[in-house]
C-alpha cells in the first residue's frame, strides 16, 4: 500500500509508507539505505578518470563527423551510445523495444516582410536592421494582415509573484509588443536597485527569457509576438539577434507544432520601437514604467501590423538515444530517475581551410562520457535501485534544445512519475575543485542532496555568480523544467581549485570559452586533468541514487517558477 495523495504544500512528500523519512527543513538526508555505504561506494569507484576519457575519444573522434543531427556522424554516434548501453546490460528506454526516440526536425530559412499601419500611413520595417521576424509553424506561407497592436509590458504570468499582465484581456489574433528581461520591479526601499523578492533581483527568470514570451504570446492565441530589444535585459546586443535570427532556423517537424507557435515571433530595435509609440501618440519610457508595476493592463496602440514570411523548409530524420534500468521495487520501478546529456554537436564545414570537424568533445563528449560512466556505477550495485533509472541523450541541443523539447512533449515515460533531471553539458576536467558552483542555486531540493553528498567529498555547494546570464535555462533539462520536472543542471561547475592558484578555474573556463567553444578547436586535449570530472560524476551518481532510493520527491523550492506546473501535474496523477 502507497499513499498516492500528495499533499500539494509539503517541501517533500512522502511517497510510500515504507520507510517514509519525510526530509525536515533544510534537509535532504532521507534515504532509505538500499545498500550499505560501503557497497555504493565501491560502485561509485568504477568511474575513472580513463573510462570517462576512452568514451570522449570515441565520441569526438573525427569518425563522428562532429555529430550533426541527420547526418552520417549521428548515425555513428546513435550506434556508439546504443552499443555501450547493450554493453552494460541496460533496457531499451523506448517502450517500442528500442534505444531511440524519433525526432522529426524541420530547418528552414525565411525571407520575411512587415510593416506598421500607424494613423492610415504605412511605415515598412528595414530587415534584418531594424527588425527580425520568424515564423516556427513549420509552414511555406504565412501572413499577418492588419493585426492589432497591443502592448503588454513584459508578457508575464507568474502566480508565485501573484503576477498578470494580461489580466482579462483577450489578445487573441493581436500583435503583442513585449519587453525583454524579468519585470524590472524597483526596490521600495531602494528605488535604484531591483527589489530581491520580485523575479530574484538582478537574476534572470524564466520569465525574462525571449523563448517564453513567445511561448506566451502563443498560449494566448496571438497572431504575433514582437519583443523590444534592449541590450541590458536581452543579455546581449542587437547585432547577436539580427546574426542567429537570419540565418537557417531549426524547429521540431511535429503535426501540433503549429500551435505551439504563434504565427510570427520577432525582435524590434529599441529606436524603432520608440518611434512606433511616439507616432502612436504614446511615450515609450512611461509606458515601460508602468509595466514594472503589478497593476499595469494591456495598452492598445491604436495601430496594426502586417507580416509575410515565405519559409524555404527542409526535413531532418534525427533522434534521441535513451536506455533504462529497471528499478526493482515492485511498485517503485514505475518512478524515474533521469540523467540527461545531448549529443549533438555542430558537424563540419568544408569550406574551412585546415580542420573543418567541430569535434565537440567538452562540448558535450564530456557529459556523455560522464553519463555513460555513471551508468556503468549504476550497474554494478548490488541489489540495483528502487526506481527505475533514464539515461537520455538529446539530439539538437545547439538547435534551441528541439531534442529535450521533443522528449518533454512526447515523454516515453510520465513527466509526473520522473523525479528528476540531473543534466550534464560539459564537465570540469582542469583538474580536482573544493567547491561546486550550482546553476540555478536555490531551484529544487535536488540541490539539498548536492550539499550532503558534497560535504561527504569535503567539498562545498556555491551560489550561481552569474545568475543574471541565466545558463540554467540554456540546456536540456530546461525543457523538463518548464514542464515540472525538478532538474539539477551541471555546466563546468568547478571552483577553488585544490593546490591551484584563486583565478586558475575562471582562466581555465576563459580560455575555453575564447579558444575552443563552439569551434573546430574543442578537441581532446593533451593537459587535461579529469579527477575532478571523476568526482564530479561519483557526486552525481550519488544524488541520482539518493532520488532512486528514497522516500520523499524532489520538489521545486516555493518561489521557483516550475513550481506551480509541477503541483498541477502531480494533483492529476
Ligand atoms: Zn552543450
Amino acid at each position: 500500500m502507497r499513499a498516492i495523495v500528495l499533499i500539494s504544500l509539503c517541501v517533500l512528500m512522502p511517497l510510500s509508507d515504507t520507510a517514509v523519512t519525510p526530509l525536515g527543513p533544510g534537509g535532504g538526508t532521507a534515504r532509505s539505505a538500499a545498500q550499505p555505504p560501503a557497497q555504493v561506494a565501491d560502485a561509485a569507484r568504477v568511474v575513472t578518470p580513463t573510462l570517462i576519457l576512452d568514451h570522449v575519444k570515441a565520441l569526438s573522434a573525427d569518425d563522428k563527423e562532429g555529430r550533426a543531427p541527420g547526418t552520417v556522424g549521428e548515425e555513428r554516434t546513435v550506434a556508439y551510445l546504443v552499443s555501450q548501453f547493450k554493453r552494460l546490460g541496460l533496457a531499451p528506454g523506448n517502450p517500442d523495444g528500442t534505444y531511440v526516440q524519433r525526432v522529426p526536425l524541420i530547418a528552414f530559412t525565411g525571407a520575411p516582410t512587415a510593416a506598421f499601419d500607424v494613423k492610415g500611413s504605412r511605415i515598412p520595417l528595414a530587415i534584418p536592421d531594424e527588425a527580425v521576424v520568424v515564423s516556427r509553424q513549420g509552414l511555406a506561407d504565412v501572413a499577418v494582415s492588419k493585426s492589432v497592436l497591443v502592448f503588454v509590458g513584459y508578457g508575464v504570468v507568474a502566480p508565485e509573484f501573484n503576477w498578470d499582465d494580461f489580466k482579462d484581456v483577450d489578445v487573441r489574433g493581436k500583435t503583442l509588443v513585449m519587453l525583454a528581461g524579468d519585470p524590472a520591479v524597483p526596490d521600495p526601499a531602494n528605488p535604484a536597485a531591483l527589489d530581491p523578492a520580485m523575479f530574484k533581483g538582478a537574476a534572470l527568470t524564466y520569465y525574462g527569457r525571449w523563448t517564453y514570451k513567445y511561448e506566451m504570446a502563443a498560449k494566448r492565441g496571438a497572431s504575433a509576438a514582437i519583443l523590444i530589444h534592449e541590450t541590458g535585459p536581452a543579455g546581449y546586443p542587437y547585432d547577436v539577434v539580427k546574426g542567429s535570427w537570419g540565418r537557417e532556423n531549426f524547429g521540431v517537424a511535429s503535426p501540433d507544432e503549429a500551435s505551439r507557435h504563434a504565427a510570427v515571433d520577432a525582435w524590434l530595435t529599441l529606436d524603432r520601437a520608440k518611434a512606433l509609440f511616439s507616432a502612436c501618440g504614446l511615450d515609450f519610457d512611461t509606458l515601460k514604467a508602468k509595466a514594472a508595476m503589478r497593476e499595469f493592463r494591456p495598452v492598445p496602440l491604436g495601430a496594426t501590423a502586417s507580416f509575410t514570411v515565405k519559409n524555404t523548409i527542409r526535413t531532418i530524420e534525427s533522434q534521441n538515444v535513451i536506455a533504462k534500468l529497471d528499478g526493482r521495487d515492485p511498485v517503485l520501478r514505475n518512478e524515474y530517475v533521469m540523467y540527461s546529456a545531448h549529443w549533438d554537436s555542430f558537424g563540419k564545414n568544408t569550406s574551412l581551410a585546415g580542420d573543418q570537424i567541430f569535434n565537440g568533445a567538452l562540448d558535450n563528449g564530456s557529459g556523455m562520457a560522464t553519463m555513460l560512466a555513471m551508468a556503468e556505477a549504476f550497474t554494478r550495485l548490488p541489489g540495483g535501485t528502487k526506481r527505475s533509472i533514464l539515461f537520455l541523450a538529446p539530439t539538437a541541443e545547439e538547435s534551441a534544445m528541439l531534442g529535450a523539447k521533443y522528449y518533454a512533449a512526447h515523454p516515453l515515460w510520465p513527466l509526473e512519475k520522473t523525479l528528476a533531471d540531473i543534466n550534464m553539458d560539459i564537465m570540469n576536467f582542469w583538474g580536482r575543485t573544493k567547491a561546486i558552483v550550482s546553476i540555478g542555486y536555490g531551484m529544487s531540493t535536488l540541490e539539498d542532496l548536492l550539499v550532503v553528498d558534497a560535504a561527504k567529498q569535503g567539498r562545498t555547494v556555491l551560489p550561481d555568480q552569474e545568475a543574471e546570464k541565466g545558463y540554467f535555462y540554456r540546456s536540456d533539462h530546461f525543457e523538463l523544467a518548464k514542464q515540472g520536472v525538478p532538474a539539477l543542471h551541471f555546466l563546468h561547475p568547478g571552483a577553488d581549485y585544490r593546490d591551484k592558484p584563486a583565478d586558475y578555474g575562471q582562466r581555465m573556463r576563459d580560455r575555453y570559452t575564447t579558444q575552443d567553444y563552439h569551434k573546430v578547436t574543442d578537441d581532446v586535449k593533451a593537459d587535461w586533468d579529469l579527477s575532478g570530472a571523476v568526482e564530479d560524476a561519483q557526486l552525481l551518481f550519488g544524488v541520482g541514487l539518493a532520488v532512486a532510493q528514497s522516500s520523499a520527491y524532489p520538489e521545486w523550492k516555493p518561489g521557483t517558477e516550475f513550481r506551480a506546473i509541477r503541483e498541477s501535474r502531480l494533483k492529476r496523477r
